[in-house]
């Protein structure tokens, strides 16, 4: 065995494939029943294809790694959509990122392009230096329009206030002057036409890759002989978690078919900020175009405890990562991928280019001191 993965998500599931094709023996593990990491999709009971770890949606502007998935699935065009409910009772939705149309729509307005920027201008509370996701917030669109759409649903999504998390959290999110309500602006918006799992099944199908699901590391990874080891799953529970646990949030999904239903809501997705336990309730027949007479949906609810989902960006987290970095760093056979290795509050497309690049460096110099994946 050349290489032992640790992980069949797209981090692992990229490098697999890259290293077996460049003639290495590969051995993929991955302690859950089933490839594809978080982007794992399934039927339900219903027969609806659903996200089981929440909404994924295929979004990036690197033509690179679009072209390089495209060899293991076709696609179906889709522009995600999101509305947000800031209060429950009236049920009065408007389109995020706030654009033309949210604005108009809250303050009883009339402006035209020109007219919305003078009026965030007016609105937004200059900040500098811009660190935290408060900072960004209230730069670019003021208090008001913060405590409606960001304040609640950040506290909900973290357990943390604004100002206690890095700027790139909020920053994820735009501020529009004009009526685009896609969620997303990337060049290639696209999702996998038989779903995610089906796009895994062929990128992970070549000779050199053994795969062995429902095998945890931990079980079995001193008794692989191997000249290497990708690492995928959280960097601290590697390291034994010898400088303390580095945070990761959660989420509990409530998974719901209505057979009575064909359609719940009029997108993908609808956020809740201010009301309800979970953040937000996403229809998957939007993202997938699956025709049906009933109907599936996900609610996210954010939790401290349970499997990690994402990297909790702030200051004092990314001084903890660093020290397990600086381990990383130390190794010659070990390397480190992904959203949970890399403490990155990386998409997708991130993690597939971060695995490319891995992969060539593996590949190209085969045996490096520096161990880390940039
Ligand atoms: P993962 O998918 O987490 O894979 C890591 C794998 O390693 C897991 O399967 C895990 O079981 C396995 N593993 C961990 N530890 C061990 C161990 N000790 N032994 C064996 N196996 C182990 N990105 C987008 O681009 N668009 C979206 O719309 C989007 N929506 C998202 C919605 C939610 C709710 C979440 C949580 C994430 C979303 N993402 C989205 C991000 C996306 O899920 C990640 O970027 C991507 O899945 C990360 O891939 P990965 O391989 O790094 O990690
Ligand atoms: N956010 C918010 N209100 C919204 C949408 C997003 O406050 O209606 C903030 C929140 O902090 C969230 C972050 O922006 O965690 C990033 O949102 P995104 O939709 O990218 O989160 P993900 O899909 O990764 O969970």
């Amino acid at each position: 065995m050349d290489t032992l993965i640790v992980g069949a998500g797209f981090a692992g599931a990229t490098t697999a494939r890259e290293l077996a094709e460049a003639g290495q023996k590969v051995l993929v593990i991955d302690k859950r029943p089933h490839i594809a990491g978080n982007a794992y999709d399934r039927l339900d009971d219903g027969g609806v294809l659903v996200h089981e770890y929440g909404p994924h949606i295929f979004h990036t502007n690197s033509e690179k790694v679009f072209e390089y998935l495209s060899r293991f699935t076709a696609w179906r065009a889709y522009e995600h959509r999101v509305l947000a409910v800031p209060d429950a009772r009236t049920g009065v939705p408007y389109p995020m990122p706030i654009n033309r149309t949210t604005i108009n729509r809250l303050y009883g307005l009339n402006l035209d392009e020109a007219g919305v920027a003078d009026f965030l201008a007016r609105m937004r509370e200059p900040r500098e230096p811009i660190k935290t996701s408060e900072d960004v917030v209230l730069n670019s669109v003021g208090r008001d329009l913060c405590e409606k759409f960001f304040r609640g649903y950040t506290r909900k999504q973290w357990g943390l206030d604004l100002s206690e998390l890095a700027g790139g959290v909020a920053a994820r999110i735009p501020t529009r002057t004009n009526d685009d309500d896609r969620y997303f602006t990337d060049r290639f918006q696209v999702m996998p036409v038989d779903g995610y799992t089906a796009m895994f099944r062929r990128l992970l199908d070549h000779p050199n890759i053994e795969l062995r699901t429902g095998t945890a590391y931990e079980d079995v990874g001193a008794g692989i002989d191997r000249r290497r080891t990708v690492f995928s799953g959280p960097i601290d529970e590697y390291y034994g978690h010898r400088f303390g646990r580095l945070p990761y949030r959660s989420l509990r999904f409530e998974h719901l078919h209505l057979a009575q239903c064909s359609e719940f809501q009029p997108v993908g997705t609808v956020n809740y900020p201010n009301d309800h336990a979970y953040t937000r309730i996403t229809e998957f027949k939007h993202l997938t175009g699956q025709p049906h007479r009933g109907t599936s949906l996900v609610r996210e609810y954010p939790t401290a405890e349970g499997d990690p989902y994402y990297p909790i960006p702030n200051p004092a987290n990314e001084a903890l990562f660093k020290q397990y970095e600086a381990l990383a760093e130390a190794e010659t056979e070990v390397f480190f991928i992904g959203r949970l290795a890399q403490y990155r509050y990386y998409n997708m497309d991130q993690v597939v280019a971060a695995a490319l690049a891995l992969a060539r460096r593996l590949i190209d110099a085969p045996v490096v001191a520096n161990a880390l994946a940039e």
